[in-house]
């Protein structure tokens, strides 16, 4: 494709889309995009085509305003065309405006009127002896639909004009928006979703959509209300010079305008009303999506004049985009202290909300082949408030020819171990937990915890500070530490005692129990009591490490995804490296405890209610130590409830099911016969 055929496709492209838009916005009232993608994509055709006048469509939207008039209402030409705004997104924008401003009116001071930018529908009001005769839509500018009837259904709209300062003028053409108010919206919502009608998106569609009902009624249902925001014609004169006071001249006859508005002596001061009004937006009564900048006097405005959609001597200046477009240039795989892998959008940066986006999270896998996201696509990136910014949609009319479908990653981006995702889990984790340098803390945190190696002090006090010092790659090298006291005692409040301290608890956890290690290793969803199951079945260590998948599953208290978990670890050759390294260092436990010793393997017992002669820790630990799973809810997979005083729903629970129930009494037998 030569260049300018490339163009022109672009053209067409971005034409063919925003005509899809405006049909959805200015016909059905039901926006399919944020109004800042569309600004975008409009800004992106007005760029082409400054750059390539000479390709510029005929069909192009950059030089018409609006939607086609509906034909169900009669259509009605302007006899003077009501237009559009150009629109500035930015401080620096703004002024570039007033400096073309200025060109054109060398020598002259210039004053700016600030308004309110009403985010609702534009009509046309035309009074004839003060009599209110028509109501029409701004339509596509030259031609509107005929709403007189749904129009005179707005309480806050003169339908007869009075004054007693001033003169009726024989003719008032007056422009401004309809709105549905906040508050009158969020009732309108409530009422709605009450009787299982419409929910309305946001009030300009509330508004839109009831101004052009066919039946009157429903409009006067609707709680609308109009606001002036100038004059098209006014016979005779009206004799305002400035658009302030042409505007303060038609509340006299009980029209509302804005309920802010500034008069600024420079463009630097409209830049501080405009981040004043971000502040204010929330409490105002009416939605609004920005200011309207305007050149104050009138005879200036009639100077400055036209282009072909839109006042030289007006601009909005839009309120930051929520949503914006962009592309996607790489994605990127974090890997988290708990291993898991997280897919990472890196964006071209673009502003939303406020703020300079450039990198999105994408969550997991299953998101990424939902929205089908790919390295080079065009996507729209959505903030609102201070929620953190996310990727809402691909535009796939803007897909680079050749992309490819994202998979997950085989190996772990920090230490090349596999990545693993069971079936029916929705996130992929490195399965190098004892090796991974991303997951290296907690690793460590959870191998020194009491439960697992007990090393007091390590994980809270010390853990950082070795990381720091590069002392701990990983879990094995705890038990190198003592050749590094020097090292040791460059730590901050670290002294000969405390080193010294360190060293004997790492050397006492050398002694420990195959159900601790196993459990200190931090295998995924192998917690203490399924680490001491797994102890139990498989009584020693190189028959869990070769353990089949099937095997695992037949163990108590261990699940399906868990055995999965299980196999992976043992997989991972850097967490074989690692345990080789701690077995070498010394760890050791007892021979294991007869299987025969073990009456209530696997079974699961609950304790509940208060026992008298033994706390409850004690009695878990004699059904521990008789093979059992004490577990903290009753289900029909429970082998029997010791009950003590006051049992209260767990007994209730254990009597429904048919479940065993032991006295305290019974429950001290029962334990002296098995251990007799
Ligand atoms: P606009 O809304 O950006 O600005 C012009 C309009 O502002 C005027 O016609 C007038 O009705 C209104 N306005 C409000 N307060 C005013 C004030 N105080 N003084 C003067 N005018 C005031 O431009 P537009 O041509 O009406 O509509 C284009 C906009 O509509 C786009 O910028 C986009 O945000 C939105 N749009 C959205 C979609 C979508 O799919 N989301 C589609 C089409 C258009």
């Amino acid at each position: 494709m030569t260049q300018q055929s490339t163009v022109v496709a672009q053209m067409r492209q971005l034409i063919q889309l925003l005509a899809k838009h405006n049909h959805a916005y200015y016909v059905m009232d039901t926006p399919e995009i944020e109004d800042s993608e569309y600004d975008q994509l409009f800004h992106q055709l007005k760029a082409l085509e400054e750059q390539y006048p000479e390709l510029t469509q005929p069909d192009s939207p950059t030089n018409k305003v609006g939607g086609k008039a509906l034909s169900k209402f009669e259509s009605v030409t302007h006899a003077v065309p009501m237009l559009s705004l150009g629109n500035v997104f930015n401080a620096e924008d703004l002024f570039a405006f007033a400096r073309r401003a200025e060109e054109r009116l060398p020598n002259q001071k210039i004053e700016y009127d600030v308004e309110l930018k009403f985010d609702g529908l534009a009509i046309s009001l035309w009074y004839e002896n003060g009599i209110l005769i028509r109501g029409v839509t701004r339509g596509d500018g030259e031609t509107g639909e005929d709403i007189t009837q749904n129009v005179k259904t707005i309480r806050n709209l003169p339908q007869v004009l009075t004054s007693n300062e001033t003169e009726i003028p024989t003719l008032l053409e007056v422009r401004g928006e309809v709105l549905m108010p906040k508050s009158g919206f969020e009732k309108l919502n409530a009422e709605n979703e009450a009787k299982g009608e419409k929910i309305f998106a946001n009030p300009r569609n509330a508004a839109a959509g009831s101004l052009r009902q066919l039946d009157p009624a429903i409009a006067a249902s609707r709680p609308l209300a109009f606001y002036a925001y100038g004059i098209a014609q006014c016979e005779p004169n009206h004799g305002q010079s400035t658009m302030s006071a042409s505007l303060e001249w038609l509340t006299q006859f009980g029209f509302a305008v804005g309920e802010r508005h500034f008069i600024c002596d420079n463009i630097q001061d409209v830049q501080k009303a405009y981040e004043q009004m971000i502040i204010d937006r929330p409490s105002l009564s009416v939605e609004i999506d920005g200011m309207v900048i305007k050149v104050n006097s009138l005879k200036q405005q009639q100077t400055l004049g036209f282009l072909s959609r839109e006042p030289r001597w007006a601009t909005a200046y839009k309120f930051p985009a929520v949503a914006a477009l962009t592309t996607v240039e790489n994605i990127d795989w974090q890997v988290g202290r708990t291993g898991t892998l997280t897919p990472v959008a890196r964006l071209n940066p673009v502003a939303v909300g406020g703020v300079t986006v450039s990198n999105v999270t994408l969550h997991n896998i299953g998101e990424i082949h939902r929205l089908d996201v790919r390295v080079g696509d065009t996507v729209s990136v959505y903030r609102s408030g201070d929620v953190i910014p996310k990727v809402e949609k691909v535009w796939p009319e803007f897909r680079p020819v050749e992309t490819v479908e994202i998979q997950l990653p085989e190996c772990c981006p920090v230490c090349s171990s596999p990545v693993v995702m069971p079936e029916g889990e929705a996130l992929a984790r490195c399965s190098g937990g004892l090796y991974c340098a991303a997951q290296r803390i907690e690793a460590i945190r959870h191998f020194v915890s009491r439960k697992a190696m007990d090393i007091e002090g390590l994980g809270d006090r010390w853990a950082e500070s070795l990381l720091h010092l590069d002392l701990l790659k990983d879990v094995a090298d705890i038990y190198s530490l003592h050749e590094h006291r020097e090292k040791l005692l460059t730590i901050e409040k670290m002294g000969e005692k405390s080193v010294q301290n360190l060293i004997d608890s790492i050397e006492n956890s050398k002694k420990t129990t195959l159900g601790a290690f196993i459990y200190a290793l931090g295998i995924r969803g192998v917690g203490e009591t399924t680490a001491r199951m797994l102890a139990n079945t498989f009584q020693t260590f190189d028959a869990i490490r070769h353990a089949d998948l099937d095997a695992l599953k037949k163990t108590p208290d261990v699940g399906d995804i868990t055995a999965e978990w299980i196999v992976d670890f043992f997989q991972a050759p850097h967490n074989l490296e690692v345990v080789d390294r701690l077995l070498a260092a010394g760890i050791h436990w007892d021979a294991p405890i007869a299987p025969t010793r073990q009456p209530l393997n696997g079974e699961s017992w609950v304790i509940t209610g208060t026992l008298s002669s033994m706390g409850r820790d004690e009695a878990t630990q004699m059904l521990q130590a008789l093979g059992a799973r004490v577990s903290g809810s009753v289900s029909s997979k429970t082998k029997c409830v010791v009950a003590g005083e006051k049992a209260g729903s767990k007994l209730e629970k254990a009597e429904k099911l048919g479940v065993p129930v032991m006295t305290e009494q019974e429950f001290i037998i029962f334990v002296q016969q098995h251990n007799g």
